[in-house]
Parts: structure tokens; sequence; C-alpha cells
């Protein structure tokens, strides 16, 4: 029996505002614990609301880029609840009238293939205080306490653990290209519950839903939803009842924990914000949101296949990140195969950033200076081993490529006669490789250029190197 899992995700994120909510505290990340806190966001009695218009502003501009009908009434409910990270023991957040619903993401999931994952809403709302359980007892923050977030509700469109990644991904590239937030998981200013559920391939009812807080990574999401695909699994095939409730994702333990039930679920009573006039936005506000909002991800994912003449898959990994785009847009404009740029970027480049935990933003070098690496190694003045040493030089050192080829004597080779007395050299000392290839192993010619390559510390133009080699075997 083939079973399929269905998943929706809840994303909060955090936008970019300089103030909260409902107040003028500022919402800075990392400042002294309960510093930027005031009457309104500690909910304190009297104290009254006003709502952040920057704040619906970005939602409107998220919605818009998330391919959503704003609507042109909305209005703030509060939520009640019980929990020391929300001081007036309600939130304040959007219930039946949110200010966005009904968006799509576009994913690749297959190569050339598009799959819609539908977007059900996107409402605003403010953040609650952050909590830190020690061995003495329970901390609260209240400076985040009011932060302005956005909640995107996804249908439960999405298939697997991989593709909600990918959701994730992708949602996040939006939402940083059109800067309505840095998405910072590692910050908590993106911030994923997913719900999932497991049937029957041939059944249409889905299956009973867990929904798991705290995840706070894309690996983490992964992990945790494959986890719970399998424990839902197991449940059901050793013959038990699978429960509704609420789990946590133990990043550490990999694994996901009860929270609460479906018998304690909470009752939030939801009802009109009474101190908060409804929010009213005319087409023409939409409009002029509109037009702020710059080529998004995808889109110029297919602009650089049709114009630098990429493949998707490098448009889609280079598109993922704004300022990588960027930084291959620039470069590409400077040499003959843009190509060339992506595989720079994605591998190289990808990798000294994520050794040490960089951005591309923080590169030392420009995408000019790169430019002048590729055309050195395109047109074979220095080999594609010696141009990653160059690489790593201008990586640490953000200096001119030509520069660091000349200090390190790194030239490229291409004196044929210096190099036919190094091949001789080298066939002479390995008298077995040449008998090999007599008797018929033709790859013996790969193992002595490895060999002069190496002798050469690179620097042998390996044209040449496999040009000589095989003319001396056959000579011989
Ligand atoms: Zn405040």
């Amino acid at each position: 029996m083939k079973f399929e899992s269905t998943i929706g995700l809840e994303v909060h994120v955090e936008l970019l505002t300089n103030t909260k909510m409902y107040c003028g505290c500022s919402t800075e990340f990392g400042a002294k614990p309960n510093s930027h806190v005031c009457p309104v966001c500690l909910g304190l009695p009297g104290a009254l609301p006003k709502l952040n218009r920057k704040a619906v502003e970005y939602a409107v501009k998220a919605g818009i880029a998330l391919n959503c009908t704003i609507n042109n009434h909305s209005r703030m409910d509060r939520k009640n609840y019980f929990y020391p990270d929300c001081p007036k023991n309600y939130q304040i957040t959007q219930d039946k009238f949110p200010l966005c619903r009904d968006g799509y993401i576009d994913l690749e999931t297959n190569g050339t293939k598009t799959r819609k994952i539908r977007i059900e809403r996107i409402h605003i709302e403010e953040d609650a205080a952050k909590l830190f359980h020690t061995d003495s007892g329970t901390l609260i923050d209240y400076n985040r306490a009011g932060v302005p977030l956005i909640e995107i509700v996804s249908k439960p469109d999405i298939k697997t653990p991989k593709e909600a990644t990918l959701y994730l991904q992708k949602l996040k590239s939006i939402l940083q290209c059109i800067g309505v937030s840095d998405c910072k998981m590692e910050q908590g200013s993106l911030r994923c519950d997913g719900n999932i559920s497991i049937k029957k391939m041939e059944e249409s009812k889905l299956g009973v839903k867990t929904e798991i807080k705290n995840v706070n990574s894309f690996k983490g999401l992964e992990k945790a939803l494959e986890y719970e695909y399998k424990r839902q699994l197991k449940t059901i095939q050793s013959g038990e009842i699978l429960k509704q409730e609420t789990r946590r994702w133990d990043d550490i333990k990999s694994k996901t924990f009860v929270m609460r039930n479906k018998e304690h679920a909470n009752d939030y009573r939801y009802f009109p914000e009474g101190d908060l006039v409804a929010i009213n936005i005319s087409d023409e506000e939409i409009e002029k949101i509109r037009h702020t909002i710059p080529e998004l991800p995808y889109n110029r994912a297919a602009r650089f296949v049709n114009q630098m003449h990429i493949s998707r898959q490098d448009a889609y990994v280079l598109t993922m990140d704004m300022d990588t785009a960027d930084f291959f847009e620039n470069t590409s404009k400077l040499v003959e195969r843009p190509k060339s740029a992506a595989n720079w970027i994605m591998g190289d480049i990808e990798r000294l950033v994520n050794e040490t935990s960089r951005s591309i933003k923080e590169l030392k070098f420009t995408p000019k200076q790169l430019s002048e690496l590729i055309k050195l190694v395109d047109s074979g003045v220095i080999s594609n081993n010696i141009g990653k040493i160059v690489m790593e030089e201008m990586f640490r050192a953000g200096k001119n490529p030509d520069e660091i080829i000349k200090k390190n004597k790194l030239d490229q080779n291409n004196s044929r006669d210096e190099i036919y007395g190094i091949v001789r050299r080298i066939i002479d000392e390995n008298p077995k490789s040449l008998e090999d290839y007599k008797n018929g192993k033709k790859r013996a010619t790969k193992f002595i250029v490895g060999l002069i390559m190496k002798d050469t510390k690179g620097k042998a133009n390996p044209k040449i190197v496999n040009e000589l080699v095989n003319e001396e075997f056959n000579k011989r």
C-alpha cells in the first residue's frame, strides 16, 4: 500500500520597519533586553495602539509579489490567550478579514516542470516576547513584543518535505528581493510551522494532521517533515490511531515531541479590535505599491536563460539571492561566456563563502576583477587549476588576478620545447605506463599527464601536454 504526504506551511516573517506594529518603539535586533518597550507593547492598562502604516504597505507589497488579491477593506482582531510572552493577554492579529488572500508561488519541482502552491492568506499581526528558559527560571525580553509580522498561510498543496523547503526558499528569495524582510532564520525573522498528514495514494480524504512548531532552518524543516512522515506511517501500519496534535521539533535530537493534543486546543475567542479603525486601501494606493516592486527572482531567472544562455537550473540557483544575482549579472556583462561566470560563482566562490560563513556581499573583489580572472582562464593564459589558486588569493586579499599571478610566478608554461623535455623525462621514469599503453591500455596517457601536471605544479598548458604525451607514446 502506497502512502503520500500532504503538507501546508505557516510562515511568520518579521517586517523591516523601523518601529513596532502599534507603537513607536524600535525594532532593532540584539538590543539590551527590555530596552525597546513602552506602555503599549508592555500591555499596560489604558495604553492605546496605533497602526504602523509602513507595515501595512510592506504586507501589501508581499501580497502583490505573491500573486494575492489585496482586500480594500480589512480589520484587526483580538486573539485571546494567556501566556507571559503576550502581556496584554491577547494578540492583535487578523482573523476573518485578512489583508491579502488567494495567492500562489510557482514551484520548479522537477527541472522544467512548475507546480502552483496556493497561498490561502497573508495577514498582519504582532510578534510575541522572547522567553529564555534557564535552570533558575524563565527570563522574558519584551523587545520583540509588538514587532510587525506577516503570516503567510499556504494551502495543503505541498507533496514532499523537499518541496516544502523549495517553497520556503522561494518565498524567502521573493521577500528579500522586494525588501520587506531580511528573512534571517538564525535571528528568527523568518519562522515556519509545518502541517503534515499522510493518506493512501488512491484516497482523496486527508489524514489526521500534526502541526510541527519550532523549525528554524531549511534543513530542520525537511528533516522534521521526513521524521513526522515516518512516525505517522509507523503508527498507522501498527494499527494504532493517529492523534491530531501539535509537536515540537528538536534539532539536536532530530525528533518531534508532543506539545499539546486536540483536547487541549486553545479557544482563542477572536473578536474585533475596538481600539483600531478598519484598514482601507484604495486601488490607487495598491497600484502605487505595485510600481515599487523590482524584477522578481523568477522573472530574472527567465531573463538570464534568454539573454545569457545559461541553463534554467543555473539561473534558478543564481537568482535565489539578490546579491548573488547582481554579482553574476555584473560579471557576465564583462565576459564572453556568462556560463563561465556562473560556474565560478556557483563553484569556488560559493564554496569559499560557505567555508568562511561570509556572504557574497562581503567579497573583497569586484565583478570586474572576477571577469579578468575568467578571461585569463578561458583564453588559456593560465590553467583552470591555477585559476582556482588565484581565486583563493583574490578571496583572501582582494588583489587583481594578474598581480597575484606575477607575484607567485603562476603564469602558464606554453613552451612546447620545455614541456617536451618534461614529457620525455616523466615517460622515462615510468616505463610501466608505456608498456600498459602498448598492451592496449589507452588510459595510461592520463596517468602520465597527471604526473606532468603535478611536476609542473599545474603550470604546463594541459592541451600541449596531452598532445605531446600522445605523440611520444605512439612514437616509442
Ligand atoms: Zn512600545
